[in-house]
């Protein structure tokens, strides 16, 4: 008698990485046009393409049933997506470890507290500079104000380890780092720096020509503050670090220059529902039809899910001289 192999009940991968971290993207569009993520002039998807909010919540319940236990919400800017709060407080209904976001934090003033109400665990606010006119310069047109509100609301409305992201650009904001450290460090926040990845096709700089290593910013900070690695993992690919003195942490972002792929706990789903299983490579798994397409949605989405986290590839190999191999902007694939 031939025993039955019982079939996978969580997502492990090939190369034997248990997926327990998704990023869902729940729009594409934004309200800023940062310009290392989108170009001048974007186009935007029809409504009709984009996950509901049914399809988000059976999504999330699916994904928590197969052994996920962080979601981060992002996008596009999320806080922009119409029914968000709604969409916030279904997921934090679901027994995960951590509910996230990743936010502009332009919005954020108006919606911290009713995140916090939802049952958002963490918040991470983007901010690269520190300064107005550069705000508007990297931004194409924001009001750096709207960010500084948005992080004291995050305080207010009690979030801990909110971590602001800073991507580095070396004729731009390099310069910054230590400023943004000691900010972060005086507000009581964390931090990451993230070398800028080659997604989308961008019209104003040349990405090779913008690379600044997580080293050199490592440097910089140390020549003012005492840096001491820190070994604590949120389950994402920031290293951290902590100055002397400070609780904040200090993470740096390397896909280029610390290669974090072989502990890669996540896969990305983007706002038409197609599962992406590696940042930089194009495999990927249309979760939105397996839900449209079929009588049973529930069992339709499961069984893809199984079936495509098979085909996780093991690494990602960007090139930053190369033509982008990879065309999605980073606002499509969820960041
Ligand atoms: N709009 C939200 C925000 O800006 O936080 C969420 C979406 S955004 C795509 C998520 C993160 O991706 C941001 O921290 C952003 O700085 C980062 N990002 C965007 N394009 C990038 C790129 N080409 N390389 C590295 N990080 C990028
Ligand atoms: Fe918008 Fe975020 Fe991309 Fe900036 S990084 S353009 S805020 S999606």
């Amino acid at each position: 008698m031939s025993a039955s192999v019982p079939s996978p009940q969580t997502l492990i991968d090939s190369f034997g990485r248990a997926i327990t971290y998704v990023r869902l993207s729940v729009t594409d569009r934004c309200d800023l046009r940062c310009i290392y993520c989108m170009a001048e002039d974007m186009t935007f998807l029809p409504r009709s393409e984009v996950l509901s909010i049914e399809e988000l919540v059976l999504l999330g319940k699916t994904l928590c049933e197969l052994g996920v236990t962080k979601l981060r919400i992002t996008g596009g800017e999320p806080l922009i997506r119409k029914g968000i709060i709604e969409l916030v407080q279904q997921l934090g209904k679901l027994p995960l470890e951590e509910l996230c976001l990743t936010t502009n934090g332009t919005h954020l003033a108006q919606h911290a507290q009713a995140l916090k109400d939802a049952g958002v665990d963490r918040i991470n606010i983007s901010l690269d500079t520190l300064n107005p006119e550069r705000f508007k310069q990297l931004t194409r047109f924001g009001d750096i104000d709207q960010v500084f509100a948005g992080i004291k609301a995050a305080q207010v409305a009690g979030f801990q380890h909110t971590k602001l992201n800073c991507v580095a650009l070396k004729h731009y904001n390099a310069d910054e780092a230590v400023d943004l450290v000691k900010f972060a460090l005086n507000e009581g926040l964390d931090i990451s720096f993230i070398e800028e990845m080659p997604l989308g096709r961008i019209d104003g700089h040349g990405r090779a020509a913008e690379f600044v290593s997580s080293a050199e910013l490592r440097d910089q900070i140390s020549q003012h503050f005492s840096l001491k690695p820190d070994d604590v993992t949120t389950g994402g690919p920031s290293r951290y670090w902590k100055a002397g003195g400070y609780s904040s942490r200090i993470g740096f972002i390397s896909p280029h220059s610390e290669n974090f792929c072989s502990s890669c706990n996540r896969v990305r789903v983007t706002a038409t529902g197609k599962l992406i299983l590696c940042l930089g490579q194009e495999n990927s798994a249309d979760l939105r039809a397996a839900m449209r397409n079929n009588p049973q949605p529930e069992s339709a989405l499961r069984s893809a899910l199984l079936n495509a986290i098979q085909y996780k590839p093991e690494k990602h190999d960007f090139n930053l001289n190369d033509e982008p191999k990879i065309l999605r902007f980073m606002s499509m694939t969820g960041g």
